[in-house]
């Protein structure tokens, strides 16, 4: 079966290569693909936001199954796209989609079903939300209502800093439409979990827990990120926590989305935020695969992915086999100079070849091939390179050797991803 996966990042290089290995996969079609995808797919020169192109191009080539990758096309109704043309499409229909596209949307859910969650009130206008943030007190949280690349999330540690938060928000204009709307908060102290989850419908099959790492500096110091490192799995954490973060988060939240007639296919990722006595609270929850996550977390699958695609597409997902490896894998990200504000392109990338040779896996993030068929960098985040193990530590020591091996003017990484594996087991 010919397959299109729409995208372009770190997830969709992670996805297109577990879908290359498939027994049942025939051609694999990226959209739009990167440099380090077109080692395993053949990249197609159609944006994700082109639903008529990229519709035509999956009719035309007959593929047997879309994948969406990245969250915006979701929100704006791809999945509803590819369906309208018959086409089955691994990744939720938008009104699913809102879980993530809407954070108002998200909340009222959780509260309505009962779901774990911080207390929060929504609003859309300035004054009102202004005068009930003054009641509050700091830490507190403020957050724009729709999609803002993960930066409309302000952690305020004092209320001038939330004042200003909200202030830009609404006033300023900071996130176009996505900031009209405003949830404001509960702090949650604890230590975050992400746990991605294979859904159709009620039928929940979760994948291996992995930690992200998103500010830029060791320490998580410095501006939040894409993500800047991963793990899996977390062998710190209870697995008793991990079970219960599924059973009373993630479940719930797959049958209330039924209930509202949203009924959800594709990827639900829950942020979780895991309190001092181990009782895991919602912090967000994605329509997709998370990026970095993915590239910890399907290395480890030893299953057919893309009969775990079709099953979830089918509705029978409940029935089929899944595995993981045992093994561990860390990720850790190479970016280039001064992301996540603005960054050079065009620096070139070398050493790929001996880090993969020494056994890690690269996958290409911002990169593309200048005039000179050069490899180049072309994004903040440029390569995740993961390593694999026994353990952690022995993945780590794998992952970090593997980066020592590549080289770009500028590039940054963090020294601390995973050390915190490392602790003993809460
Ligand atoms: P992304 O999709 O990039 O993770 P987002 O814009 O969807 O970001 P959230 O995940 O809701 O935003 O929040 C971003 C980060 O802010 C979280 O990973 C967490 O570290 C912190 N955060 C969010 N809400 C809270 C909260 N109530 N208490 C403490 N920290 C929070």
């Amino acid at each position: 079966m010919d397959i299109l996966v729409v995208g372009g990042g770190g997830r969709e290089h992670a996805i297109c290569r577990s879908l290359s290995q498939s027994q049942r996969a025939g051609k694999i079609y990226c959209a739009p693909g990167n440099a380090g995808i077109a080692q395993v797919a053949e990249c197609v020169d159609i944006g994700v936001f082109d639903f008529e192109a990229l519709t035509a191009f999956a009719l035309e080539k007959g593929v047997g199954l879309a994948v969406i990758g990245p969250d915006d096309p979701l929100a704006a109704g791809i999945a509803d796209a590819f369906e309208a043309k018959h086409i089955p499409v691994f990744g939720p229909r938008q009104n699913a989609a809102e879980i993530e596209g809407s954070k108002a949307f998200m909340k009222d859910l959780l509260k309505k079903y009962n779901i774990p969650t911080a207390a929060y009130e929504t609003f859309d206008d300035y004054e009102t939300a202004l005068s009930y943030l003054r009641s509050q007190k700091a830490p507190i949280v403020v957050k724009t209502d729709g999609l803002a690349a993960g930066k409309g999330v302000t952690v305020a540690q004092t209320l001038e800093e939330a004042e200003k938060a909200l202030h830009d928000a609404m006033v300023g204009g900071s996130f176009g439409a996505a900031g009209s709307k405003v949830v404001i908060e509960e702090f949650m102290a604890g230590e975050e979990m992400s746990i991605l989850a294979f859904v159709d419908g009620e039928t929940v099959r979760a994948m291996p827990a992995a930690q992200d790492h998103k500010p830029v500096f060791d320490g998580d110091k410095g501006p939040n990120t894409g993500g800047m490192g991963t793990y899996s799995p977390l062998p710190h954490i209870d697995p008793a926590i991990i079970e219960r973060s599924i059973e009373e988060i993630i479940k719930p939240t797959a049958k209330a989305l039924v209930s509202e007639g949203r009924p959800f296919t594709g990827v639900l990722f829950a942020g979780l935020m895991i309190e001092a006595d181990g009782t895991p609270r919602t912090v967000e929850f994605n329509a997709r695969f998370g990026d970095p996550e993915t590239q910890v977390v399907l290395p480890r699958l030893q299953s057919d992915l893309l009969d775990i695609f079709l099953a979830a597409v089918n509705g029978t997902l409940a029935d089929i086999e899944i595995q993981w490896s045992d093994e561990a894998a860390v990720c850790v990200v190479l970016a280039s100079e001064g992301y996540p504000a603005a960054y050079p392109k065009g620096r070139v990338i070398t050493g790929i070849e001996a880090a993969e040779a020494g056994g890690g896996l690269v996958f290409h993030a911002g990169t593309a091939r200048n005039t000179e068929g050069e490899l180049v960098t072309a994004g903040g985040r440029v390569l995740g390179v993961v390593g694999r193990g026994a353990g952690i530590a022995e993945a780590r020591d794998a992952a970090y050797a593997a980066t020592e091996r590549i080289a770009f003017d500028g590039a940054h990484k963090r020294s601390d991803i995973a050390a915190k594996a490392l602790e003993p087991r809460r």
